[in-house]
């Protein structure tokens, strides 16, 4: 059966309870030779010493956690003391030492001496403590007898007084020499002296033992040095000076005793690892054809810190035997050791915590670090004499010097020179406990390019409260900075009207050109008279609504064109554009004063509608004219003059027609552009129009399809006009083409009219913008046709007076077709 699957998963949180023994045993360890368990009222080992994994061979994982039932023989096992799940309450609370056998790893059992102690009740402990103590150690703590000691012994002795040390010491040796062993003594003067007069005291005669090489004494200093090399014992120099020793006292094959003090001159000049070494060094000795017996000893102090937990374990394991140091070994009576396990437990419950603490604390340490390492500030400190201590990798990218090259300098390496003294300024103020915020300041970088930073710089304390130095928290703003005076510039240059409204609609901030333009005084803006509703006037408040509407759901409006009031009460035509200021409920706008262009406009729509007027009465006049004269040479029958008269006619329809645009374009801006409304039959029309136009060109056949038997509710001219329009067009851009194609079609609730041409088409970028006032597609690599880019225009308005729509379907190359729809008329209406 192995240990594991014996294990009794009674505790809850083994894990747990395993790590705060962890704390205990290290106040539990200095009993290296003996085992020590705690058992739950289940009888599961909730604890054990780390002196199981020499005594017993076990490591400690294997133990906690099982029951106590598969350590103790059967025989020597009584359920109801050792945690049946039964009352303890008639379980004594001490028991005297008797004989316990321990199962060893290997399965074999070794002989202890074990108490229980019942403090199941305690609270705080809640626990069975056992104690098993190697028969070994009883022994030894006793006079040492040889008859008990394994051949090749090596054991150690901690201990806390001199005179505890001289105790087992003079036993180990006095014994020794009545049994007629030899011994070796390595020691300091000190305790050889004191030894010694401890044996002559017992009547021994040490300078005869000495003449027959029974007693050998040797300073622990000057042997060490015999073999030392370089801060290490060098293994054939100690076999020879040790072995030579050892050879010298074993004549006649005497069993030896040696005491060593040099392992603990080593330890306490603080070279463990030597000590370490030399403990290995004793154990390799041992296949000496001679046996001996070594006994080692250290005093406790030089274990006093926790850092030599690792070693001290190393130490007992180098040895076969531990002898704890006089204090516990001393507690023999059960309240003593109640209260030092008690004793021992708040200690490791106190241990425990702190560790805990400081296990949080390196954390949050380890934690700050990352902060600190991937920050995009620079992240520097400094000492009191403005030495830098540390610098992370954004500092190592913003002022170009590696942590490796810069920690250690001076700070002031990255001050300018005539910025010098801000140094002093800025400790001064750390000096007296207080941060500097913000601080907007110059630093140069390695490459010698000056950067504009802003920086915070707060004291750093020890933790007595002593301000030790600070820590310099820095981000470049060169460009923020470089950005903000372009955007002063462009707020002061007042070429543009810029504001910063807030999305409630009060201006919050604008420049000189908008105050200008809008007629008020900084102190009324700053008042907070500037709304814009109230200087907007009302037919212009549902489009600023939508503009901020669509502000707020895509971060900007505009431009487009609104008019505001001055506050004489004038309007004022704006061109308007704002994009909203990050994370904030306001947006920074710009508006163009567009009162000229506007005027401009106006006149020059006043020209055309002028003009055209102007040219129409000529040409109506004209028109009848030819009209007279055709009719005359008709009866005269020249047919070359009608020739030239149909040509002249042409021309003349011609102008007529681009006279009719223009009018209509000022008609349709002054919204004097007249519909009628009457019901016509759209086949007969699309017929009739198709049938004209076929007449004005030879180059193209214009084919249609389909009807639709459908009436439709309108101004019958201008619905032709529109085909009129998207024919000539179709006709006009597509000269490699021979066929213009027209399509009726009814939809649902719409008639459909499409003119396809299979002509040079027209680009996506276009499309949209054709239907614009005076847009013509102009391209480099395209010949230029005639037109004034307004037939669309009008269509478009048209088509839209009816409650239709106009599309266009083109490829660049591949040839156009224009699409109009116009609603059904419905039944009752006919
Ligand atoms: P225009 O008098 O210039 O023809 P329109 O308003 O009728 O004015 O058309 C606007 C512009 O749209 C034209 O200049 C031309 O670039 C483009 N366009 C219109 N119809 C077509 C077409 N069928 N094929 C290609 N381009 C066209």
């Amino acid at each position: 059966m192995t240990v594991a699957s014996n294990k009794i998963h009674g505790s809850s949180e083994p894990k747990a309870v395993f790590r705060q023994n962890g704390q205990l045993s290290h106040s539990l360890s200095s009993n290296g030779s003996e085992v020590v368990v705690l058992v739950n009222a289940e009888g599961t080992v909730t604890y054990v010493s780390p002196s199981i994994i020499t005594l017993l061979g076990y490591t400690l994982e294997e133990i906690v956690g099982c029951h106590i039932r598969f350590l103790i023989h059967p025989d020597d096992f009584d359920a109801t003391q050792w945690g049946s799940g039964k009352t303890e309450a008639d379980s004594s609370l001490y028991d005297e030492y008797r004989e316990y056998r321990l199962r060893c790893k290997d399965g074999s059992w070794r002989s202890f001496e074990g108490s229980r102690t019942n403090l199941l009740q305690v609270p705080g402990v809640g626990a069975i403590v056992g104690t098993f103590r190697t028969v070994t150690q009883q022994k030894l703590t006793l006079p040492v007898q040889r008859s008990q000691m394994h051949a090749s012994e090596h054991f150690v002795q901690f201990y806390e007084e001199d005179e505890s040390l001289l105790d087992s010491l003079s036993s180990f040796i006095g014994t020794g020499l009545a049994a007629g062993d030899a011994c070796v003594v390595v020691a300091t003067m000190e305790h050889r002296k004191r030894l010694e007069e401890r044996l002559k005291a017992t009547g021994l005669d040490l300078n005869a033992a000495q003449a027959r090489d029974e007693y050998i004494a040797r300073d622990a200093g000057e042997t060490l040095s015999l073999f030392m090399v370089d801060g290490l014992p060098a293994p054939e120099c100690f076999t020879e000076v040790i072995g030579g020793i050892i050879e010298r006292a074993a004549q006649n094959r005497r069993h030896v005793r040696i005491f060593g003090e040099m392992v603990a001159l080593l330890w306490m000049e603080e070279n463990q690892s030597a000590a370490i070494r030399l403990e290995e060094l004793w154990n390799d000795l041992h296949h000496n054809p001679h046996h001996f017996s070594l006994f080692c000893s250290y005093p406790m102090h030089c274990f006093a810190s926790e850092t030599y937990g690792r070693q001290f374990a190393e130490i007992c394991l180098q040895h076969s035997h531990v002898l704890p140091a006089e204090s516990y070994s001393a507690l023999l009576n059960a309240d003593e050791r109640l209260r030092a396990i008690s004793l021992l437990q708040q200690k490791a419950r106190s241990l425990e915590a702190e560790i805990a603490a400081r296990k949080q604390a390196e954390e949050a340490l380890l934690y700050m670090a990352a902060i600190v390492e991937s920050s995009d500030d620079a992240i520097l400190s400094k000492n009191l004499d403005g030495i830098i201590t540390s610098w992370n990798a954004a500092a190592e990218r913003m002022y170009g010097y590696s942590a490796q090259e810069i920690v250690g300098l001076p700070v002031t390496v990255l001050f300018l020179p005539e910025r010098q003294e801000e140094f002093t300024q800025i400790m001064t103020r750390i000096l007296q406990g207080e941060s500097v915020d913000h601080y907007e300041t110059k630093r140069v970088r390695k490459d010698g390019i000056v950067l504009t930073v802003s920086i915070t710089v707060s004291p750093i304390k020890d933790n007595t409260g002593v301000i030790i130095g600070a820590s310099a928290i820095a981000r470049d703003i060169t460009e923020q900075k470089r950005l903000e005076a372009k955007f002063r510039q462009l707020f002061d240059s007042n070429l543009i009207g810029v504001f910063v409204l807030d999305f409630a609609g009060t201006f919050l901030d604008a420049n000189n050109a908008l105050l200008d333009l809008l007629g008020y005084t900084r102190t009324e803006l700053q008042a907070g008279v500037m709304q814009r509703d109230t200087l907007t006037p009302p037919e212009f408040h549902l489009l600023s609504q939508e503009a901020m509407g669509k502000l707020q759901e895509t971060g900007s409006f505009g431009p487009y064109e609104k008019e505001y009031l001055h506050k004489s009460g004038r309007r004022v035509p704006v061109l308007l554009a704002a994009t909203r200021i990050e994370q904030t409920n306001t947006c920074l706008g710009f508006a163009l004063d567009i009162t000229e262009r506007k005027e401009l406009d106006k006149r020059k729509d006043e020209f055309i509608s002028m003009a055209s007027h102007e040219l129409k009465t000529p040409v109506t006049s004209l028109k009848g004219f030819l009209n007279l004269l055709q009719r005359s040479l008709t009866v005269q029958g020249d047919e070359k003059a009608l020739h030239y008269l149909t040509r002249m006619n042409t021309q003349v329809n011609r102008l007529t027609n681009l006279i009719n645009d223009l009018l209509d374009l000022s008609k349709m801006h002054t919204g004097k552009l007249a519909y009628r409304e009457e019901l016509f039959a759209m086949d007969a029309l699309v017929q009739e129009i198709m049938e004209n136009v076929q007449e004005t060109t030879q180059t193209h056949r214009l084919l249609l399809e389909g009807q639709t038997q459908a009436e439709v509710l309108g101004d019958r001219d201008r619905i032709g006009q529109v085909l009129i329009n998207f024919l000539n067009n179709a006709i006009k851009y597509s000269p490699q083409a021979d066929i213009v194609r027209v399509r009726v079609a009814k939809e649902q609730n719409k008639v459909l009219v499409s003119v396809q041409d299979f002509g040079i088409g027209i680009a996506q970028e276009h499309q949209q913008k054709i239907f614009e006032r005076f847009y013509q597609v102009s391209d480099s690599e395209e010949k230029t046709y005639p037109g004034l880019g307004i037939g669309l225009y009008i269509s478009f308005d048209i088509i839209k007076r009816h409650g239709g729509q106009v599309w266009v379907e083109s490829q660049k190359g591949k040839g156009s077709t224009f699409h109009f729809a116009l609603p059904l008329v419905e039944e009752e209406r006919r």
